[in-house]
């Protein structure tokens, strides 16, 4: 067997390695454990929305906290993303089933499927806590998905504690202002890391993951990740090409050099990623785009003038649309063939 020389352990340079320390976010695992903290005593938890920029660790916050917190209060934690559930009877079977309810969705009303979960959390003894991340997805697709939750809240007798997390701070502007002031929802803002900051956290994950490493090296790829909108992935990124340069030149430790000749390949950000950092506006249009695959530029922006509540104006809308293009995320293509005017088609790339 050859030796490695340069990883201990390169999987902890993958973004869904949850690190067990996560430098620089002590106060607000401190804060959103506390919030939760009444529900092991059968009391109400804090519910919390958590909001802030692609990359900033709130997705590895909030499962931290839910890690350590289930190991110590023995309370069921469930973490869902919205992108896999995007409507609130999707939510609810999938709590149930996560308590071991198996609810069939198919053929009952959502009442009824709210119903049944009540039931099944009425069994447990114990609270819940329940983590909604890309909360976006959930608000854009079903409207009166807060005051369903509300009506959880009120149904079932054990506590239940909610965390929402987005990177869009304002996803809440168009909810029910009696919905959310039930909810009674506290903020937590994560900021985008500084430079020292980001260096830290780099660097513990670099500790884990090679076996021996300047330290110079960690602080150009903190660098490249400030510099390319603070996102900690573009910094991982980094140090794993950064880790098979080396390899590549049968290196034993890793050097400013290796992440040097990286750094270029390294892009600011993933389509992925990017589409984080959309406005409204544009995210929607995307989501349009997501269920229409092809439409007229008139047609979208009717669409896209039904799912929001301040809809910008056409013009403006056609600068999103250009912008979508040029950071290649749509295609305008041709002309409808007969129309006369500027009618285009509109496809997602
Ligand atoms: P967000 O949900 O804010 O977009 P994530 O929580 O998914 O960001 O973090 C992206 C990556 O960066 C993950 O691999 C995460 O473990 C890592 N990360 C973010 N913040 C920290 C931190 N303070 N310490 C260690 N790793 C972090
Ligand atoms: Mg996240």
């Amino acid at each position: 067997m050859i030796e490695p020389k340069i990883f201990k352990n390169e999987e902890v340079l993958t973004p869904e390695y949850l690190p067990d320390f996560l430098p620089h976010r002590e106060d607000k695992i401190k804060q959103l454990a506390e919030n939760l903290l009444p529900a092991a005593e059968k009391r109400i938890p804090q519910n919390t929305f958590i909001f802030g920029p692609p990359g900033t660790g709130k997705t590895a916050c909030a499962k931290f906290v839910f890690r350590e917190f289930e190991e110590y209060s023995g309370i069921k934690t469930i973490y869902i993303n919205c992108w896999d559930y995007k409507t609130i009877t999707a939510i609810f079977s999938k709590i149930s089933s996560e308590l071991g309810g198996f609810v069939q969705r198919r053929g009952l009303s959502k009442d009824e499927i709210l119903e049944r979960l009540v039931e099944i959390c009425n069994k447990l003894n114990k609270g819940l806590v329940v983590c909604l991340d890309e909360v976006d997805q959930l608000v854009f697709h079903d409207d009166s998905a807060l005051y369903d939750l509300l009506r959880l809240n009120q149904y079932v007798k054990i506590p239940i504690g909610l965390i929402f997390i987005s990177n869009n701070q304002f996803v809440f502007s168009n909810v029910d202002a009696r919905v959310k002031s039930s909810l009674n929802i506290e903020e937590i803002e994560f900021k985008p890391y500084s430079l020292l900051e980001m260096k830290d956290i780099l660097e513990e994950r670099a500790k884990l993951a090679f076996i021996a490493f300047e330290n110079a090296a960690i602080l150009l790829a903190a660098n490249h990740a400030v510099q390319n909108g603070g996102d900690v992935r573009v910094g991982l990124e980094c140090l794993m090409k950064a880790g098979r340069q080396a390899e590549k030149e049968n290196s034993n430790k890793l050097l400013v050099s290796h992440v040097k000749a990286i750094l270029q390949t390294v892009k600011p950000v993933k389509p992925e990623i990017l589409k984080e950092r959309l406005n409204l506006d544009e995210k929607i249009i995307l989501q349009i785009l997501d269920e229409k695959k092809r439409i007229f530029t008139d047609e979208l922006y009717s669409e896209y003038c039904k799912k929001i509540e301040c809809p910008v104006s056409e013009r403006r809308f056609r600068d999103f649309l250009n912008h979508l293009e040029e950071i290649n995320l749509i295609k305008i293509v041709g002309r409808k063939r007969g129309v006369v005017g500027r009618k285009r088609i509109v496809v997602k790339n």
